[in-house]
């Protein structure tokens, strides 16, 4: 899987042409998109997406797609996902609907207001969806994923002009996300 090539120079971000109307509130999304080694991500946006990392780890070693996901809110860990259609035979088991599900009990509300979800790769369509109906506040997440990519690969989520404001962060520890993935389809042919 290639990355596409970067909006403007690596570093750079861009600011996604907000929708709608500015004075209409502040439901809007806003993406802004930050390229490999933007300066939005910290360590601590790197320790989390390790543990998502470990995750997708873990699903690889249950022969399942290796993606994991994290949310968490100011730093803490709310709840862990790893992909795992396979095993429980539910086409929505991916690690981003477990974590936010996982997220929401934890919580006690659908509204994960503030807090952050961390993808090893490009959420699909699907999960871009839920987690705009949960609110999430960041998404970070590693590659592209060219088949069934819901933020940047099949649409733009940030044009779409859904009603919730949320912030996305490409690119992040994207070689291991890759690598788990080009590993594990190696290693099944
Ligand atoms: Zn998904």
């Amino acid at each position: 899987m290639e990355r596409r090539p970067p909006v403007g120079t690596r570093g750079a971000q861009r600011r996604a042409r907000p929708t709608g109307n500015l004075r209409d509130g502040p439901h809007h999304y806003d993406a802004t998109v930050t390229q490999d080694g933007g300066q939005e991500i910290t360590d601590q946006d790197l320790i989390l997406m390790r543990a998502a990392l470990a995750e997708a780890q873990q699903a690889a070693s249950a022969g399942e797609v290796p993606i994991g996901a994290v949310v968490a809110r100011d730093g803490e860990v709310l709840a862990t996902g790893r992909n795992r259609v396979l095993e429980t035979g539910d086409p929505t088991a991916h690690a981003e609907m477990l974590a936010i599900r996982a997220a929401a009990e934890r919580v006690g509300n659908y509204r994960l207001t503030g807090c952050d979800l961390y993808a090893t790769v490009e959420p699909c369509l699907m999960c871009a969806g839920a987690l705009v109906h949960a609110r999430i506040r960041r998404l970070l997440y590693g590659p592209p994923e060219p088949k069934f990519g819901g933020v940047e690969s099949k649409v733009a989520l940030g044009e779409l002009g859904l009603p919730h404001r949320l912030t996305v962060v490409s690119g992040v520890l994207a070689d291991e996300g890759r690598e788990l993935l080009q590993k594990f389809f190696r290693d099944r042919r």
